[in-house]
Formats: structure tokens, sequence, C-alpha cells
């Protein structure tokens, strides 16, 4: 997704593109041919409603932006409501072509096992890059390792959740100013409220490993419903121990179990669960989710999941231009830079094509301002996100800045949402007009 993306930008703006791909050479657990852009498991690009949907917003992005993903997916559109869906082998194999009639672009097909010294690259081998690389990469960034297994914990949006039942602190109130000592959400539960909410866990419907995932869990992210399994109070000593905490709303009562959130972002629009990393399948988990006190109406930003995913801490590692800080001659673009989803991975692919054409052609290269959502996910992945949790992220409104002066609540989302696009669509295009390269 992510290279076939950024060749094609950079070829159209005059470059001299070679793309590596390694398949059909060497294969991956979840590819199953050798072509471009392959879709790995679903067929869908998701919501294409681009004034409610942040998702369908970054479609009609890389529309504006002649990006290649987005029109071959038009050109193989299946009926599915709302959602673009695709003919996926046609798909693929549209991309194959239009990249190799391409005049300005060559393909090669081998594994690259280091990161290149010399030239300018775009590193978009997504989440499943191969081994050798991954480990040149790691010894290059000084990471221990990439994390190979992406443990994720639900994100919930903030103006979603009861603060009439929740509330700001950190256990034993413990920090050295007002923010660090209030930077936690609670959402207490009863003897009766956790034991539900246990009985809940252990029935729920959860996702089995795939094939190539079998290498188990990180120590420490273990799901919850493992840990559930492991006798009904794990919880209540592990991630939902109430201790140190004071329940303002009901100071005399001791919470039997305490949730903890914690802010995901800097705009604090979005919380993550904390050890909330959970492999229900997503319909059984938005359902146990809200049985938690405070959470009855939660919206979801992203929910939990376990798999394999090669991804780098990116506010660490990269600058916002998405250049490897050690070794700025490397670009990394797609998945492995710590975004979810094909598309967010074309749109991160589509960004990093444009911004190697900028400093090929000797251009100053301002990344998208983040009311744009390519640029709200180039913020987040190179700076807003905490780099000390950073897990990999779909495109959501909870990442742009607030449209000042529009009530918020549920009643005002359909406005909120439809302001967020139209000013990115304003943005977008200025972007885009101020960026078009000379070549
Ligand atoms: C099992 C699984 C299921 C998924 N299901 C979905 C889903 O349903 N919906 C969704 O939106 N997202 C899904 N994803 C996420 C999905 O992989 C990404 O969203 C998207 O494909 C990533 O795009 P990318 O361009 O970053 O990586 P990819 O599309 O994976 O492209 C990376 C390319 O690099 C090649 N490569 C890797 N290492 C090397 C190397 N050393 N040298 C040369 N070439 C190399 C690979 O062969 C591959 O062609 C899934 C991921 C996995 C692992």
């Amino acid at each position: 997704m992510a290279g076939s993306e950024a060749a094609w930008q950079a070829a159209n703006a005059g470059i001299q593109v070679v793309l590596h791909e390694m398949r059909p050479n060497v294969g991956t657990f979840a590819h199953q041919t050798g072509l471009l852009g392959e879709m790995v498991c679903s067929n869908s690009f998701r919501s294409d409603d681009d004034e409610q949907n942040a998702v369908g917003l970054l479609h009609w992005e890389m529309r504006a932006a002649n990006g290649l993903i987005m029109a071959t997916a038009e050109k193989h559109r299946l009926p599915a409501g709302g959602a673009l869906a695709v003919d996926r082998d046609p798909f693929a194999q549209s991309v194959t072509d239009a990249l190799m009639a391409h005049p300005n672009i060559s393909v090669e097909y081998g594994e690259i096992t280091d990161l290149p010294r010399d030239g300018h690259w775009i590193i978009a081998t997504g989440p499943l890059t191969s081994g050798d690389l991954a480990q040149s990469i790691a010894a290059q960034t000084g990471a221990e390792a990439l994390a190979f297994f992406d443990a994720i914990a639900p994100i919930i949006y903030h103006d979603s959740i009861d603060m009439s039942k929740a509330w700001m602190q950190s256990r034993y109130d413990k920090g050295e100013t007002e923010e660090e000592r209030t930077a936690y959400l609670n959402c207490p539960m009863t003897k009766d409220q956790y034991e539900a909410f246990i009985d809940a866990l252990l029935a729920a419907d959860k996702t089995e490993f795939k094939e190539g995932e079998t290498a188990g869990y990180f120590d420490g992210c273990l799901p919850i419903e493992v840990m559930a399994e492991r006798g009904r109070e794990t919880l209540r000593f592990g991630p939902m121990k109430p201790v140190g905490l004071t329940n303002p709303h009901d100071p005399d009562t001791k919470a039997y179990a305490v949730v903890q959130l914690r802010r995901d972002n800097k705009l604090g629009t979005l919380y993550n669960i904390v050890g909330f990393q959970t492999k229900m399948k997503y319909g059984a988990q938005t359902e146990v989710l809200r049985m938690i006190p405070g959470l009855e109406n939660a919206s979801f930003a992203r929910l939990g999941g376990i798999h394999r995913n090669t991804f780098l801490n990116s506010p660490t590692f990269l600058d916002d231009q998405m250049r490897l800080r050690s070794q700025p001659n490397v670009r990394f673009a797609g998945q492995i830079t710590g975004v979810e989803g094909y598309v967010e991975s074309a749109a991160m692919g589509l960004l990093a094509g444009r911004l190697a054409v900028a400093e090929i052609n000797g251009e100053a290269a301002t990344p998208p301002p983040p009311t744009t959502a390519t640029g709200a996910l180039i913020t987040h992945i190179t700076g807003g996100a905490d780099a000390k949790t950073f897990q990999p992220m779909n495109v959501n409104f909870g990442l742009f800045p607030p449209v000042e002066g529009l009530k918020a609540g549920r009643r005002g989302r359909k406005d909120r949402y439809k302001a967020y696009t139209d000013r990115a669509k304003v943005d977008w295009q200025d972007w885009l007009d101020s960026s078009a390269p000379t070549a």
C-alpha cells in the first residue's frame, strides 16, 4: 500500500523511482501473491463518507492528491453500502500494472536486508517486514527490537465518558504537578459489577491467533481475558487494582475494583484503557467494555487487539519529515510508522513520496497541518503521541485540533464532524497548492 503510493507520487513528480518488492521470491505468512498493493485480509477501505468519517476524509484527501490507491479502488469498487470495498485481485493487478507501466518506475524483485546508507529511500515494508531488515532497523535505531506483537488496548473518546461516575486521580496522588497528580481517569466498580464483568469477559467471543502469530505474548501485556482465565481475582490485583484512589463522588465507599484510563494524545480527546489489551471480537468488546461504570456510552476511536506487527516508535525515531533522525537518507512510510490500516498506510506513503520529492528538488517541505486527516496522523506519530505508550493508530477525529465554538456531546457530533471535514478540505487543498512540486 504505502510503497506503491509513495512510488506513484514521486514518479508523477518526475523522480526516477526503483520499487523493491521481496515477494514472490520471499513471502510473508499473510500475503498470497507477488502483486503490489495486495490486501492481506479484509477487502475494505472502510467508510467512504468524507463529511462524517475521518477515514472517508482520508480517502478524499488522497483522491485530491491524485492517489493511485484510491483511483484504483474506485475502478474496482464493490457494492458495500457506505464503505469502499474492492475486488481485491483485480485491484492489486491494476496497481501493479500502473506502476510497471510508469516510465519513471522500475520494479526490482528481491529482499532488502540492510538499511541502505546512500541515496533517498522510503522503507514501507509493513507489519510483516522481513527479519533481516527488521534487525538492521533495530540496530540503527538502538531499539532493543521492533515491537513484534502489537498489544492494543482500546481507545475511547473522552467526550463519551460519564464524568459523573469517573474521576481524575493518579494512584496515591503521585506526581510533582497537578497535571501529574490527576493523570488517570478512574472508573469504579462494586463487587457485583466486578463479578458480572468477569463473567462477561470469560464468556465473550475471542479471536484466535492466526498462523505465524505463535510467538506468544510479551511479558506484561497479557490480554485481560487471559488474565481472567487465570483466576477471577487476577485483574483485581493487576490493571483493575483499587488501591491508592478515592472516589470524590462517593468518598466513603471503597471501590472493589477500578479501571484506569490514560490520556492518549496531547489534546486530551482520547483515552486508552490501561492494561486492557484484548483479543475479544469487536462486537463482544464494545458490549463488555460498556459494562464499566462511566463507559456505558463509550465511543471507541480504536478497539483492542493483538497481532504481529513490526512498527517503529516513531515519536522517538522519526522527524516531522518522516526521516530516521539517526540516518536521514531513509524515510519510513506505512504501517511500520505506527499507523494502522490500509488507508492510513497508503496515506503515509503518499506523504512520504511527496516529502521525498521536495527534498530531492531542494524545496522546503512542510508537512500538512493537523487539521487535515493526513496531517493529524503525521502529527500524532511524529510528536503528538506519547512515545512511552506509543501504539499503532487509526485515523480518527480525536487526533484533530478542536473547531472552536462547537457544542460537545452526542447531539453536536454531526455538526462537529462536518466542521472538521470542511476545515480539512480547505487546508488540504491549500497544502497541496503550496507544496506542489516544481519539477
Ligand atoms: C494478518 C494481518 C491482517 C490485516 N488485516 C487488515 C485489514 O483487514 N484491514 C486493514 O485495513 N489493515 C489490515 N492489516 C494491516 C495491513 O497490513 C496494513 O494496513 C497494510 O497492508 C500496511 O500497508 P504497508 O504498505 O505498510 O505494508 P504492506 O502492504 O504489508 O506492504 C509491505 C510490502 O513490503 C514487502 N517487504 C517486506 N519486507 C521487505 C524487505 N525486506 N524487502 C523488500 N520488500 C519487503 C512486503 O512483501 C509487502 O509487499 C492487517 C495486517 C496483518 C498483518
